[in-house]
This record gives C-alpha cells, sequence and structure tokens, in this order.
C-alpha cells in the first residue's frame, strides 16, 4: 500500500492521517513532540525535523506532504531527490515568508491588499501613508492565527509595533475594509491537472478562525476558482494549497494569504459528505485520481479554542442535531485550538438557525 510521510504532527497530520488509512494508505509522521495528536494514529518519528534517521525513514516512503509550514529549510533539502515533497521547497518557501509571497501573488495575477516591506527602521519612514491610513504590520515569518501582528493608525504606533515584534522582518499591509472573508483549496496533480474544494465563507475573532460556512452557489466561487487555478499553475504547484480571500464590497477578490496544505476552514468537509480535503490532499500529493470536492449538503465549522475558566457546553453540542465533534487530543491552554465541531443539515435556513445555536455553546 502507499505511504505517506508527513512533516509535522499535529491536528491536521492526525486528520490526514484519519482519511488516509481507508484510501488504503499508511502515514509516518516526524514530528519533535512527544505528545503531538498525530501521534495515536500514524506511525510517530520522534525525532527534531531535521534528525537524520527521521528523514531516512520519510524518504523510504512514496510522497511526503507536511501539515506544519515552518520546517527549516534544510529539511526540505536534505530529502531532495529522494522523495517527492509536494508541495516542493520553492513553493514552501515562497509562502512561509509573507513579503516573497505577497510578490509572488502579484506576478501570479492575483490582488493582494497593499504593502511595504519593512526590513530596517528607516522602512518605517512614509510607509504608513503608502498602505492607507490604518495598517497591520506581520512579521514576515512564524505568524499564525494572529500572533506576530499589530494593528496601527499613526507613525507612533507603527515604530512601537516595529519595536514590540522584534524589529524583524516585516510587512505593513493596508488595513481592508473587506465585506466579508472566504477560502478556497485548489489541488494539482503531477500531471498539472487542477481540482478545486468548495468555497467557504469565514469569521474570525482577534484574529483567530472562529467559524466557517458552506452553502452551495456562493457568488465568489468562480472568481476564487479562477485566482486560485492561476497562482497554482504560475507556482507550479503538487500537492494542495489553501488561498485566504478578503471579499471587497465592490466584489472584488483580494488574496490575504496561502496556506500550502489543508487549512482550518476547510474542516467542515469531514462531515458534509463525499470528498474531504484531507481525502484530496493525500490524493493529490500520491497522484491518485482527484476531481473537485465539495459538501453535499449546506455545512459550518465551530472552532472549539481553549477559553480562560470556560468550557463548552457538551452535552448541548451533542443534543443539537447535526453535530459531530473532532478532539485533537492537546492539552488545555487559553487560545489554543483544541478541537472543533462540524454541523450539517438539509437546508440552508436551518443551518444558520442551528449555527447560532451551536456559536451560544462555544464559548
Ligand atoms: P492564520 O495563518 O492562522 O490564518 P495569520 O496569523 O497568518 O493567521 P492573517 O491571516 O494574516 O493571520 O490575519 C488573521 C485575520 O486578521 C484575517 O483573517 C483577517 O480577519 C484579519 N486581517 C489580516 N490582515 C488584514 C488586513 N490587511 N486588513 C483587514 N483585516 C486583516
Ligand atoms: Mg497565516
Ligand atoms: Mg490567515
Amino acid at each position: 500500500s502507499p505511504h505517506l510521510g508527513i512533516l509535522g504532527g499535529g491536528q491536521l497530520a492526525q486528520m490526514l492521517a484519519l482519511a488516509a488509512l481507508p484510501l488504503g494508505v499508511r502515514v509516518t509522521v516526524l514530528e519533535p513532540d512527544i505528545l503531538a495528536p498525530a501521534r495515536l494514529c500514524a506511525t510517530h518519528l520522534h525525532a527534531p525535523y531535521t534528525d537524520a534517521a527521521g528523514l531516512d525513514a520519510l524518504a523510504g516512503c512514496d510522497a511526503v506532504t507536511l501539515e506544519f509550514e515552518n520546517v527549516p529549510v534544510e529539511v526540505l533539502t536534505a530529502l531532495e531527490g529522494r522523495v517527492p515533497v509536494r508541495p516542493e521547497r520553492a513553493l514552501l518557501e515562497r509562502s512561509k515568508h509573507r513579503a516573497h509571497e505577497k510578490e509572488a501573488l502579484q506576478e501570479a495575477g492575483a490582488r493582494t491588499a497593499p504593502f511595504v516591506v519593512i526590513e530596517t527602521e528607516a522602512n518605517l519612514d512614509g510607509a504608513l501613508e503608502r498602505v492607507g491610513r490604518q495598517g497591520i504590520l506581520k512579521t514576515s515569518e512564524l505568524g499564525y492565527d494572529g500572533k506576530g501582528q499589530s494593528r496601527v493608525s499613526d507613525a507612533a504606533g507603527l515604530q512601537s509595533a516595529w519595536d514590540e515584534l522584534g524589529r524583524v522582518p516585516c510587512v505593513l499591509e493596508g488595513l481592508v475594509q473587506f465585506e466579508r472573508e472566504v477560502s478556497l483549496a485548489v489541488a494539482r496533480g503531477p500531471d498539472g491537472a487542477l481540482a478545486f474544494g468548495p468555497l467557504i465563507e469565514n469569521v474570525h475573532r482577534n484574529g483567530i478562525l472562529r467559524t466557517s460556512l458552506f452553502l452551495e452557489g456562493d457568488p465568489h466561487e468562480a472568481q476564487a476558482r479562477e485566482i486560485a487555478g492561476r497562482v497554482a499553475g504560475a507556482w507550479g504547484l503538487e500537492g494542495l494549497m489553501t488561498l485566504e480571500f478578503f471579499g471587497l464590497p465592490e466584489g472584488e477578490l483580494l488574496v490575504n494569504e496561502v496556506a500550502p496544505r489543508v487549512h482550518n476552514s476547510g474542516h467542515l468537509t469531514q462531515d458534509g459528505g463525499g470528498v474531504s480535503q484531507f481525502d484530496a490532499q493525500v490524493r493529490a500529493v500520491l497522484g491518485l485520481p482527484l476531481a473537485d470536492w465539495r459538501p453535499l449538503h449546506p455545512c459550518a465549522m465551530v472552532n472549539i479554542i481553549g477559553a480562560e475558566g470556560k468550557t463548552p457546553d457538551w452535552a448541548g453540542i451533542d443534543a443539537l442535531p447535526g453535530t459531530r465533534l473532532h478532539l485533537y487530543h492537546k492539552a488545555w491552554r487559553a487560545g489554543r485550538k483544541l478541537g472543533h465541531v462540524n454541523l450539517v443539515t438539509a437546508d440552508e435556513q436551518t443551518l444558520r438557525a442551528r449555527l447560532s445555536q451551536l456559536e451560544t455553546l462555544i464559548p
């Protein structure tokens, strides 16, 4: 049976491994944390990413993918020529660096928020004026769940944000007055054939994803597919990546960022019926047949995030028809993603009503 290697053993690896098994695929993860979620459903190579024996084991797989893009670049170099790594190194390096990513998006013909690259103190001069009245300073590397970013509205605020973020390379983005946020995944097989996931609407709270929603016939779907297909082709994608978009009031989509993998917003595809984003990544990476995937029913997802002094109403969640719980076997910590609840219904009206109820059950 095909053997898939994964760099990283977090919840995305856990769910990739769970999807791989019924496809006849077994999974090995390389993950330094002994308590990582994927340890329970995949072979766990418990070692640093740079460990020679660990990398030898991954090199023996049919293909390697990742669930965590911040692996040291020498790990990707060490695997090069020994096993297909999908997405490949150049794409990963681009997508883990905000400034490079935005430049490469624009080169591919996709629009982004206005931005200025900030690498030295001198770059702060006049930067805010160039992106608009308000902006967000983001570290170019290592940020996730809204960490490593700070909103600014004047020159003094920009200076202190730069100091607080540690004077590391950053991008200053103009604050986008978006109407909505959406995301869409695209997969590209080794033969260049494209397949797309559904258009999903997302709501964030404090920079962290709270709720995702899928409804058939989203007006932004065609535009998002066109942009995602263009970027996937221009970047020579092999495997799967997910684009996050800002939808402007005039209807145009700007690309916020790209995740070179499955995405939190796509978790609802686990329970909406049909092929999930996890199936899709496994298939795309191993070169197995893959067509567009989308839920068969209206569905949504609410993240379970560690909240001080509060726990979800577990019984209430179970009592709500159409819910399904997914937990990540992680220790509780405030602000940490611990699991999610998917919700599936027969029609849109019921989905919206039950989703509001579900949100009250999850603090
Ligand atoms: P993750 O990788 O977990 O999605 P992140 O730390 O990379 O998060 P971003 O996606 O850059 O963070 O931003 C998080 C959220 O903050 C966005 O989804 C959006 O709601 C808001 N945000 C980010 N950049 C902008 C912007 N330029 N204008 C308006 N809102 C923004
Ligand atoms: Mg991000
Ligand atoms: Mg994001």
